[in-house]
C-alpha cells in the first residue's frame, strides 16, 4: 500500500490557555482550599513559572479538585489539552502503603458564560484518567531527578462557548507543571493559483474538511478542475484537486498571474508561459493574448497566434512550356519566397489574344486544364482543346493562405504561346440509331472542318447523375459505335470528338439518350459478374479441437516487462474504458502515483456499479504512466473471487486512470485494527459518528460489538489463501503479501491487491534496503528472499503466516516494536511470533509451518486452503480454550527462550525477559510466585502501573509462553 505522500502544509495550533506564559498569579479555584496549592517555580530552563502540587498521601479519602479560569473556544471544535507534570513514585515515599496513588483525573465542563466558583462534580465530564507514562521519581532523594511526563488529550466536539477544565487528585504527589490548551487551523494559504482561507480543522479525529479555492486574480478555474483542498484533523492542508491558471495574456510569477511583458503574449489560459511575439509581429502593450502583423504581414483566419505573420509569395520561375497542336504544357519551379509559408498552390490564368489590334480576353470554360486550373500543388498542368493558330498567354501565379488578404500586386510568371495546325472542328450531328436496355447505337456526321484526315473518333458517356466525374470512351474508325453494357433505365449523356494528325479536336455537344426499361423475356442478356467467394469459417472438428485445447491450458501469467511497447500490455489485459462512463464521487486516499477516488462505472447496457478510481497525477513523466499502468497489466490478467478485479483502464484521457472493483472497508490492517480499538480505547480518541478511517460505522455497528467470531476470521484468511492458490497457480509472486495489501468488501471478502514489479516494494513503506540490495519489508519476508532475494510462491507462503497472525491479533505490528535487525537476528536464532491472544492451538502450528526455515517444508497454498476448510467444517478444532489444547504445544517457539518453569522467583523472570524494571510493581501488588503471574490476564499488567504498550504486551506474551510451558510440563491446564 503506498501512504499518503500528499503535500503537508504548514501547521499551526491557536493557543487558548498556556499556563506556562503567565508569571502573575493563575488564581484558579481550588477546592477544598487545602488541597491543590499554586506555587511559584523555575522550569528546566530555569524561566519562572506558575505550577500547581498537591501531595497528601499520607491522609487516605483524598478528593482534591482544581478548576481552570473559564476558556473561550473561539471557532474550535476539537481541543488539545497538553498537560506537563511531575508524579512521586509511591514507593518512594515510606510509610504511605494503602493510600497513595499515582494517577490524577482529568474533567471538563462545558459552558456558555462564566459561572460562579463553586465546584459541582456532577457537572463535570471525565476525560481521562492520568498516569506517569515515565517511571516516577526513584532513588535516594538527594539524587532524585525531576521525571516530566507529557501528556496530551483530545476533547471534542464542543458545543458550547467556552469551557472549564479541572484536575482532581485523589492522594497522589503531583506537581501540574504546565497545562496548554490549544486548537487545529489550517492557515490561509494559496495553492495551484487559488487562495484557501484560514479553516479551523474538523470536530472529527478522522474528518477532513472539504475548502474550496478562490482564484487569484487574473486567473481562472481550469474547466471542470475548480481548485479544492482538505483540512485534515491535525491542521494539514491535504490531497489538493484541481487548480487555477493564469488567464490569457496573463503568467504565472510565484503564486500570483503577471501580464505578458510588451513584445510578449499569451493566446489561452492553457498556455504556461508568455511567448515572445512570433516573427514579423509586434505589440507594445502589456498583458496582451496575441501580437499583431507588422505592414505587408498577415495571418490567415486558420492561423493560431503563435505563427509568424506572413506574406504572399513571389512569382513562380524558370516557367517551361510545350505546344503539341493545340495542347500545351506548362513547367515551373516554385517561387524564391514563399512568404513564410508552406501552403503554397498555384492558379493557371488563361488569355486568348487577337492579332490586330492586340486584345486579350479570358479563355472560357471550353478549355481544359489538368490536373486542375487552381489550388494546383505540382509545378506543372497540361491545357487543353485551344484553338488552332490561335494566340494564347498564360500566367502562373504562386498563391498561399494570405494571398487575398494582400492588396499588393500580383507576381506571376508568362509567357505567350501560338498555336499550330487546327484539330478538327466538332462532330455535331448525332443520331440514336438504337437504344435498348443496355446498349445505344450512335451515328455522326464528318465535322465540317477535319483539317487532316480523321483517323478515328472517339465516343466519351456517363450516367447524367454522375456528371461527368465518371467517364468511359469508346473508339470507332468509323461514323457508328454500339455502346454496350449500359444500365436499364438510366440517362446518359454522350459526347464525340474526332482524331487527326494535329491531335483530337473539341467534343462536340452533349447527347442525352435513357436506355429501356428492364424487362423479363427480352432477348437480351444480362452481363453476369463471376464473383468469387472465399470459403471462411471454421469446420466443427476444429472448433472442438481449439475448445479441448483452450481448457487444457493453464493459463499462466506474462509479466508485463516483457513487452517492448508496454502501451500493447495494457490493452492485452486491460479493457479501455470511455471515461463517460466513470462518475468520480470523492478523495478516498492517496496511492503513489496520485489520488484514489470512488464513483461509478457505468458501461452501456450493464448495471453500474461501484468502482475505485486511481488517478495519474498530472505532469507525470513517462516511466511513471508506465509503472502506473503496469499495475493494471498485471491485475488484467487475474480473475479470481479473492483478487482484486480489474474493471479497466483509461488512458486515451486526462488523468489516466485504473478502475478497479471498490471495497468497501479498505485495507485490512486499518479495518482490524478500527474494529479492536474503537470499544476499547477511551477518552484518547474521539470517535467519528459517521466514519472511522474510512471505514463506515454500519460495519462497527455489527454485532459481536466490534470483535470478530473466530470462524469469521479464518473464513478471511481462507480468502486471502484461495486468492494465492490462484496467483500461485499462474506462476505469480507476489513478494508483498501483508495484511495492507489486503482489501476487504462489504461482505468483509477479502482479496490481495497491490500488483507491480519492483515498484510494489519500492511504494511499502515497510520496505527497507537490505545488503543484497533492493528493499524489502522485512517483518513479511522468509529469510531466503532477504538474504539472496529468492522470492518463491514458498516465500509468499510465510508472508500468508505472518498475515495469519495480523489477522488473529487484529492488525498488531508484527514482532512489535523490536527493529528490523532485531527480529532478523531473532529469525535467523530460531526465534518466532508467539500465539496471539485467543488464537487457537490449530491456527498458530499453521503459521508455524508456514515459517519453516527451508522452503520445501512450508505447506502450499492449496495445503493451506484445505486445511482451512477442514477447520471452518468442524470449528470444534478452533474453539480449544487456552491450556487445554489436545494437541502438545509445539516446543518453545524459540530455542532460546528460557524455560520459565526453572525459574523460582518472579524477579528472576522478569530479568530474563529484561523487565526488571518493574520487580517493585509485582511485588507492590503481590505477585510472589511464577504460579499466580501464570494467570494473570493483560488488564492485570496494566493494573499494575506498567502503562507502556510495548511492555505491557512483551510480559503478556511471556506470560503465555511460560503457560504453554507449565501445560507442556505437567500437563494440565492454568485456569485463567
Ligand atoms: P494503493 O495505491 O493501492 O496503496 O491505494 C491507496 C489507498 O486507497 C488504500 O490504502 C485503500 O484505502 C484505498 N483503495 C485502493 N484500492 C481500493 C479499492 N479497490 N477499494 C477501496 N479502496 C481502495
Amino acid at each position: 500500500m503506498h501512504y499518503c505522500k500528499c503535500a503537508l502544509y504548514v501547521s499551526s495550533a491557536v493557543i487558548l490557555l498556556d499556563s506556562k506564559a503567565q508569571q502573575t498569579e493563575l488564581e484558579w479555584i481550588s477546592s477544598p482550599p487545602s488541597g491543590w496549592e499554586e506555587i511559584s517555580g523555575l522550569d528546566e530552563n530555569y524561566t519562572p513559572i506558575r505550577t500547581y502540587q498537591v501531595c497528601q498521601v499520607m491522609e487516605p479519602n483524598q478528593n482534591n479538585w482544581l478548576r481552570t479560569n473559564w476558556i473561550e473556544k473561539g471557532d474550535a471544535q476539537r481541543i488539545f489539552v497538553e498537560l506537563k507534570f511531575t508524579l512521586r513514585d509511591c514507593n518512594s515515599l515510606p510509610g504511605v502503603v494503602g493510600s497513595c496513588k499515582e494517577t490524577f483525573n482529568l474533567y471538563y465542563q462545558e459552558t456558555d458564560l462564566e459561572v460562579g466558583r463553586n465546584i459541582r462534580e456532577s457537572q463535570y465530564v471525565k476525560i481521562d484518567t492520568i498516569a506517569a507514562d515515565e517511571s516516577f521519581t526513584q532513588g535516594d532523594l538527594g539524587e532524585r531527578k525531576m521525571k516530566l511526563n507529557t501528556e496530551v488529550r483530545i476533547i471534542g466536539p464542543l458545543s458550547r462557548r467556552g469551557f472549564y477544565l479541572a484536575f482532581q487528585d485523589v492522594g497522589a504527589c503531583i506537581a501540574l507543571v504546565s497545562v496548554k490548551v490549544y486548537y487545529k487551523k489550517c492557515w490561509s494559504i494559496i495553492e495551484n493559483l487559488a487562495t484557501f482561507p484560514d479553516t479551523v480543522t474538523g470536530s472529527e479525529f478522522s474528518s477532513l474538511v472539504e475548502v474550496e479555492g478562490t482564484c487569484v486574480s487574473d486567473a481562472e478555474e481550469e474547466a471542470d478542475n475548480s481548485p479544492k483542498m482538505h483540512c485534515s484533523a491535525e491542521g494539514e492542508w491535504l490531497v489538493p484537486i484541481g487548480k487555477c491558471i493564469c488567464k490569457a495574456g496573463f503568467h504565472q510569477k510565484g503564486d500570483a498571474c503577471e501580464p505578458c511583458g510588451r513584445g510578449f503574449y499569451k493566446s489561452s489560459s492553457q498556455d504556461l508561459q508568455c511567448s515572445r511575439c512570433p516573427a514579423h509581429s509586434y505589440n507594445d502593450r502589456e498583458g496582451s493574448w496575441r501580437c499583431d502583423c507588422e505592414d505587408g504581414y498577415y495571418r490567415a483566419l486558420s492561423d493560431p497566434p503563435s505563427v509568424a505573420c506572413t506574406r504572399p509569395p513571389s512569382a513562380p520561375q524558370n516557367m517551361l512550356y510545350n505546344i503539341n497542336h493545340t495542347t500545351v504544357s506548362l513547367e515551373w519551379t516554385p517561387p524564391a519566397d514563399t512568404g513564410g509559408r508552406n501552403d503554397v498552390t498555384y492558379r493557371i490564368i488563361c488569355r486568348r489574344c487577337t492579332w490586330e489590334p492586340e486584345e486579350c480576353f479570358p479563355c472560357g470554360s471550353n478549355v481544359g486544364y489538368s490536373p486542375q486550373q487552381s489550388g494546383l500543388t505540382d509545378t506543372y498542368v497540361t491545357i487543353t482543346d485551344l484553338l488552332a493558330h490561335a494566340n494564347y498567354t498564360f500566367e502562373v501565379e504562386a498563391v498561399n493562405g494570405v494571398s487575398d488578404l494582400s492588396r499588393t500586386q500580383r507576381l506571376f510568371a508568362a509567357v505567350s504561346i501560338a498555336t499550330s495546325q487546327a484539330a478538327p472542328s466538332q462532330v455535331s450531328e448525332v443520331i440514336k440509331e438504337r437504344v435498348q436496355q443496355h446498349s445505344v447505337q450512335l451515328s455522326w456526321q464528318e465535322p465540317e472542318q477535319p483539317n487532316g484526315v480523321i483517323t478515328e473518333y472517339e465516343i466519351k458517356y456517363y450516367e447524367k447523375d454522375q456528371k461527368d466525374r465518371i467517364y468511359s470512351t469508346v473508339k470507332s474508325k468509323s461514323t457508328s459505335a454500339t455502346v454496350n453494357n449500359l444500365k436499364p433505365s438510366t440517362a446518359y449523356i454522350f459526347q464525340i470528338r474526332a482524331f487527326t494528325a494535329a491531335g483530337y479536336g473539341t467534343f462536340g455537344p452533349r447527347v442525352e439518350v435513357t436506355t429501356k426499361e428492364e424487362s423479363t423475356g427480352s432477348g437480351e442478356q444480362n452481363i453476369s459478374f463471376c464473383s468469387l467467394r472465399r470459403h471462411c469459417g471454421y469446420s466443427k472438428a476444429d472448433q472442438e479441437g481449439d475448445e479441448e485445447l483452450y481448457f487444457q491450458c493453464t493459463k499462466t501469467y506474462i509479466d508485463p516487462e516483457t513487452y517492448e511497447d508496454p502501451n500493447r500490455a495494457v490493452h492485452q489485459f486491460a479493457k479501455e474504458l470511455d471515461a463517460s462512463c466513470i462518475k468520480i464521487e470523492r478523495v478516498i486516499g492517496a496511492g503513489e502515483f496520485g489520488e484514489v477516488c470512488s464513483g461509478r462505472l457505468k458501461l452501456p447496457g450493464k448495471r453500474d456499479v461501484s468502482v475505485a478510481i486511481k488517478t495519474l497525477k498530472v505532469g507525470y513523466t513517462e516511466k511513471q504512466r508506465r509503472d502506473f499502468l503496469c499495475e493494471a497489466s498485471i491485475m488484467g490478467q487475474f480473475d479470481h473471487p479473492n483478487v482484486v478485479h480489474l474493471e479497466g483502464v483509461v488512458t486515451r484521457g486526462k488523468p489516466v486512470m485504473i478502475v478497479i472493483e471498490y471495497m468497501e472497508n479498505g485495507s485490512l490492517d486499518a479495518f482490524l485494527r478500527v474494529r479492536i480499538n474503537h470499544p476499547r480505547q477511551s477518552g484518547r480518541v474521539t470517535v467519528s459518528p459517521t466514519t472511522i478511517d474510512n471505514v463506515p460505522l454500519f460495519v462497527l455497528a455489527q454485532k459481536h460489538d466490534g470483535q470478530f467470531t473466530v470462524i469469521q476470521l479464518v473464513g478471511m484468511l481462507r480468502g486471502i489463501a484461495a486468492g494465492m492458490r490462484y496467483l500461485s497457480d499462474m506462476g505469480y509472486v507476489h513478494r508483498d503479501l501483508a495484511a495492507r495489501n489486503i482489501l476487504v468488501n462489504s461482505n468483509l471478502v477479502c482479496k490481495v491487491s497491490d500488483f507491480g514489479l519492483s515498484r510494489v516494494i519500492d511504494d511499502d513503506p515497510e520496505a527497507v534496503y537490505t545488503t543484497t540490495g533492493g528493499k524489502i519489508p522485512v517483518r513479511w519476508t522468509a529469510m531466503e528472499a532477504i538474504q539472496y532475494r529468492k522470492f518463491t510462491s514458498a516465500s509468499d507462503v510465510w508472508s500468508y503466516g505472518i498475515v495469519m497472525w495480523e489477522v488473529m491479533s487484529y492488525g498488531e505490528r508484527p514482532y512489535w516494536d523490536m527493529s528490523n535487525q532485531d527480529v532478523i537476528k531473532a529469525i535467523e536464532e530460531g526465534y518466532r511470533l508467539p500465539a496471539p491472544m485467543d488464537c487457537p492451538p490449530g491456527l498458530h502450528q499453521l503459521m508455524l509451518d508456514c515459517w519453516q526455515k527451508d522452503r520445501a517444508d512450508r505447506p502450499k497454498f492449496d495445503q493451506i486452503v484445505g486445511i482451512l476448510d477442514k477447520m471452518i467444517r468442524n470449528p470444534n478444532t478452533l474453539k480449544t480454550p487456552m491450556g487445554t489444547c489436545t494437541r502438545p504445544i509445539s516446543p518453545l517457539l524459540d530455542q532460546n527462550t528460557p524455560d520459565f518453569t526453572s525459574f523460582r522467583m518472579v524477579s528472576e523472570w522478569l530479568e530474563a525477559i529484561k523487565m526488571e524494571r518493574y520487580i517493585d510493581n509485582f511485588t507492590a501488588a503481590g505477585y510472589s510466585s511464577l504460579e499466580s503471574v501464570a494467570r494473570m490476564t493483560i488488564e492485570d499488567v496494566m493494573s499494575l502501573g506498567i502503562s507502556l504498550v510495548g511492555h505491557q504486551k512483551k510480559i503478556m506474551s511471556s506470560i503465555q509462553t511460560m503457560r504453554a510451558q507449565m501445560l507442556h510440563l505437567h500437563g494440565t491446564g492454568v485456569q485463567v
